[in-house]
């Protein structure tokens, strides 16, 4: 089969390798679309970061060099193992591809007792620390990994689930409650989820300092009240005009830089939330008499749980039309690299999520042909 692999830094290839085999808890998959994310460029361009080094294997899959690539894949079950009885043949689903104990058939660590999966001790990903990733034809996944899509959720659609349940995650744990005033600092894929997802809870306010016109417009059509250019418009006083003097109850930064960390603690109420969603590439500074003489409270998250991915897609039943415009690209799988990853790294302003098509919409007659009815 066709799998797209990680060899070395700049080095991503379309290559031809055996299929994997179907475990008896796992289900396999015909991929149908399979979403670029910022860390997959990230890995194109300084990796390996989070994906085994050279010569080194993850002691939790045994994923070594050279990898699939792919974590936000959509697909239609076309083997089913032994012992799985959650998820029958035929069935259109999403995959959550953050792996703990379950996935590694461990025993639970204290912190995935706790249901605090996303967090587990031997967290790993699929497409990121497993042999096998979302950039290929096929892929043999936990049956628990699986998410069954409603019949108005379309294969393309359900890319945009993991980013989308990035975003809830973030908010669940912001302690936000409906009503609240919010900042968002940059309107990338994440932040723009942030601001749609928000809009659908019942925010009160939403402030968005983006600098991309392309991207301020997508934070408007998502429900933003304001988007500030942060190179004209400082956000304080924004926010002092847009919601009130004394800030915002939450401030989101979406970047990870000193300028918007600094802001966020300018935009937030005593006693709010600055909640980092960014991942950084140097520690940065903090006076920590800001939390302390004002009791802000600097919280920050990752990744997603089952709970996330049942709240993004109840959203997406309805509401999903209105974030298909955050699809912005769909290459088929040969031209991924060129036209997937080069161009995130030429035009990363232009585009929020550029879906690789694997089978695309051909998984859907896989379906039919699967489905009991057809057999009738
Ligand atoms: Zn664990």
């Amino acid at each position: 089969m066709r799998a797209l692999r990680f060899h070395s830094k700049g080095d991503i290839r379309l290559d031809d390798v055996e299929q994997p085999k179907c475990a008896p808890h796992e289900v396999r998959l015909k991929v149908a679309y399979c979403g670029v994310c910022g860390t997959d460029i990230h890995e194109y361009l300084d990796g390996p970061i989070l994906i085994p080094a050279d010569g080194e294997q993850n002691p939790n899959t045994g994923a070594k060099l050279p990898l699939i690539l792919g974590h936000e894949f959509s697909g239609v079950v076309v083997e089913v193992g032994k012992d799985v009885k959650s998820v029958p043949l035929g069935q259109r689903v999403v995959v959550n591809p953050a792996m703990d104990d379950r996935h590694h058939s461990q025993s639970p660590c204290e912190i995935c007792v706790r249901g605090r999966h996303n967090i587990c001790l031997r967290s790993t990903f699929y497409g990121l620390q497993a042999p096998q990733g979302g950039f290929a034809d096929e892929i043999c996944v936990d049956a628990i990994a699986c998410f069954p899509l409603p019949s108005s959720v379309s294969l393309k659609l359900a890319a945009l689930v993991e980013p989308l349940a990035v975003a809830a995650h973030m908010i669940r744990i912001s302690g936000f409650t409906p009503g609240q005033d919010v900042v968002i600092f940059g309107a990338g894929p994440i932040g723009s989820a942030l601001v749609f997802l928000l809009r659908q809870y019942g925010a009160g306010k939403i402030l968005v300092s983006e600098i991309a016109p392309s991207r301020s417009a997508q934070a408007m059509e998502c429900g933003a009240d304001k988007v500030i250019d942060p190179v004209t418009t400082a956000a304080q006083p924004a926010v002092s005009e847009l919601i009130g003097p004394a800030g915002a109850d939450i401030a989101f930064d979406a970047c990870g830089l000193q300028t918007t960390l600094d802001a966020a603690f300018a935009c937030t109420k005593p006693g709010g939330t600055i909640f980092n969603v960014a991942i950084h590439e140097k520690p940065l500074s903090l006076n920590l008499n800001l939390l302390t003489l004002s009791e802000k409270r600097l919280l920050a998250g990752n990744a997603y749980t089952a709970e996330d991915y049942n709240r993004v897609i109840e959203v997406l039943r309805s509401k999903g039309p209105e974030v298909e415009k955050f699809i912005t690209a769909i290459v088929p799988l040969e031209q991924a690299v060129d036209g997937a990853f080069e161009e995130l790294v030429r035009n990363k302003a232009m585009h929020n999520k550029i879906l690789v098509e694997v089978n695309g919409e051909d998984c859907d007659s896989l379906r039919t042909a699967h489905s009991p009815a057809s057999k009738l």
